[in-house]
């Protein structure tokens, strides 16, 4: 921790990223880090490669995240939040932060390859927001009402509203402090949950049909393609926790969500780029399955990104079922 502050008491112009297709807890950890770091008089740019999922669009500041960065600015340091692997901020984003002198990692992924300069990775931690918390508190400046929502919106999405097996006794201690700080929980439930468009629930309803289980019932598969976005008129940010309910199944020990990417159809012959998502009920290590093919996460929560036909991928996955 220290070591971070000491650097950042040196700096003057931050640039902040967080990973591609961002969660509740990559967003809410870049605000929540970016204001701070005003606060401690620094100047902030917080980017994000990809589109702000509605959802998250009630978060103070939101709007300050922006998807390019000026060619013309320079910065002394790079925070690079929640991405367990620099390719995580995205191709052309990593150019730019691979020119910033001082990259400084602050994340929770088990599988993070430890790049940068300086980090501040605890696998253990529930989000990155909680380690943005304890950054923040070891800068001594106050925590806002509008850090509070953003720390506290990080914790609640990354626990799965304190459900999923990195519930630890810190979310629900910095959550307790956030809420006495002045958010209100049930507006963010609102906004986060409670929002959904109807397309969305259209495509869930795709979803849940396309699930298939293995004969030994422990493993579960839901696939989406880019039709079903285009028949339900929804963006790849409406799949973000469809794959629960393939996990929610009784004696399921590792649901996988295969889901199309756009323009998959420009490679070879049937050939398709496709992002795989496991979620396991923790007996099962997903972060090392995700490893093996390229990509990385968690022990109960993990994806990767391939280029292959859709039966490939299928057939490789429910290959897995028979070591389970
Ligand atoms: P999801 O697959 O649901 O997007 O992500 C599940 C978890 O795995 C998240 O913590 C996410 O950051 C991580 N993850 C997903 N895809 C990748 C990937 O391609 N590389 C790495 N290193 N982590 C990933
Ligand atoms: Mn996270």
């Amino acid at each position: 921790m220290d070591h971070i502050r000491n650097h950042l008491k040196n700096s003057r112009r931050v640039l902040l990223v967080s990973h591609v297709n961002p969660d509740g807890d990559a967003i809410g950890s870049l605000i929540a880090m970016g204001l701070a770091l005003e606060a401690m008089g620094l100047s902030a740019t917080l980017c994000n490669a990809s589109p702000i999922p509605a959802v998250y669009r009630f978060l103070p500041a939101v709007q300050r995240i922006t998807d390019r960065i000026d060619g013309t600015q320079t910065y002394d340091t790079a925070m690079v939040l929640d991405c367990g692997d620099l390719k995580r901020v995205g191709n052309r984003l990593m150019e730019a932060i691979n020119r910033i002198p001082i990259i400084v990692n602050v994340d929770h992924h088990i599988t993070n390859t430890g790049f940068g300069h300086l980090q501040q990775v605890e696998p253990f931690a529930c989000a990155t927001a909680e380690i943005v918390y304890r950054l923040i508190r070891s800068f001594e400046v106050p925590v806002s009402r509008s850090i509070a929502t953003a720390i506290y919106t990080g914790i609640l999405t990354d626990t799965g509203s304190f459900r999923f097996a990195n519930t630890n006794r810190a979310a629900f201690r910095i959550c307790e402090e956030m809420v006495a700080l002045g958010v209100d929980p049930s507006k963010v439930a609102q906004h986060v949950y409670g929002t959904y468009s109807l397309g969305r629930i259209k495509l869930l309803n795709l979803a849940l049909d396309s699930i298939e289980i293995s004969n030994n019932g422990k493993l579960s598969l839901m696939c989406l393609s880019q039709g079903m976005l285009q028949e339900t008129g929804t963006q790849s940010e409406d799949a973000d926790g469809l794959i629960n309910y393939a996990r929610s199944i009784r004696n399921v020990k590792l649901a996988a969500m295969i889901q199309e990417r756009p323009n998959s159809g420009t490679h070879a012959e049937g050939e398709g780029r496709y992002h795989v998502s496991m979620r396991s009920d923790g007996t099962v290590d997903v972060s090392e399955i995700a490893s093996y093919f390229g990509g990385g996460g968690h022990v109960s929560a993990a994806g990767f990104t391939i280029e292959s036909t859709l039966s490939n991928i299928k057939s490789e996955i429910m290959g897995l079922a028979d070591t389970l």
